[in-house]
């Protein structure tokens, strides 16, 4: 029986890591798993994880690795080892990584790939400032000149749009932080594996995926 992908897309929160997850999940047949879209999840459910995740969540913080770490992992184990799956927003600490590769050496292989979108700051912070998520399925949605999100519905699945409540100004400039500060050292863990590539986000969401495609020799 073929191996399904094990893939990590890595970046700064507004790289587009949920775009082009879900762009491969359609065209790779593996299974998504977002963290954020998690604990979302959660929280629109009202449940103790999602009150415990809300606080960190809007202060743009990491919600605690004994809050995540169980939950998320528990998710990845039970994807089947034929159909293989994205990670999108987890590992997020080197912590996270250490105990994901612990996890799946009990599944015998570790990520093949971690494809890391580069994106500048000043594009960031545009792109976070101006998105939109929908309601119903997560997808994210850049504003164009002259659309309100009242009118305008989701193209994926028709759902209402909202902006996120950690996609305000002070909310971002702390995720950026903490990307800096807390996630970016995982990039040395994967280099030292031998399974990172560094591939340009600033360009369309064609071109990345064309480019994420590439790096994974598909
Ligand atoms: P983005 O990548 O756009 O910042 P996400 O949807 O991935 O947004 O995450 C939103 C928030 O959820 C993060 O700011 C953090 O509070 C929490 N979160 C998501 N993934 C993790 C994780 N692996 N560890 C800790 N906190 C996380
Ligand atoms: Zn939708």
């Amino acid at each position: 029986m073929a191996q399904g992908l094990r893939l990590v897309l890595f970046g700064p929160p507004g790289a587009g890591k949920g775009t082009q997850a879900q762009l491969l999940r359609d065209s790779l047949k593996v299974t998504h798993i977002s963290s954020g879209d998690l604990f979302r999840h959660h929280l629109g459910q009202g449940t103790e994880l999602g009150l415990r995740a809300k606080e960190y969540m809007n202060k743009g913080e990491l919600v605690p690795d004994e809050v995540t770490i169980d939950i998320i992992l528990d998710k990845i184990l039970s994807v089947s080892d034929e159909e293989g799956f994205i990670l999108d927003g987890f590992p997020r600490n080197p912590h996270q990584a250490e105990e994901l590769e612990k996890a799946l050496n009990g599944k015998s292989r570790n990520i093949d790939k971690v494809v890391h979108i580069e994106v500048s700051e000043p594009e960031l912070l545009r792109r976070l400032g101006g998105r939109y998520v929908c309601r119903a399925c997560q997808a994210p949605h850049a504003l164009g000149e002259g659309e309100d999100a009242a009118s305008k519905k989701c193209d994926q699945c028709g759902g209402e749009l909202y902006q996120r409540d950690d996609d305000g100004p002070e909310a971002v400039k702390k995720r950026i932080e903490v990307y800096n500060q807390e996630t970016m050292p995982v990039l040395g863990f994967y280099r030292e594996r031998g399974v990172l590539a560094d591939i340009p986000g600033d360009n369309t969401v064609g071109q990345v995926n064309k480019q994420v495609m590439e790096a994974l020799g598909a």
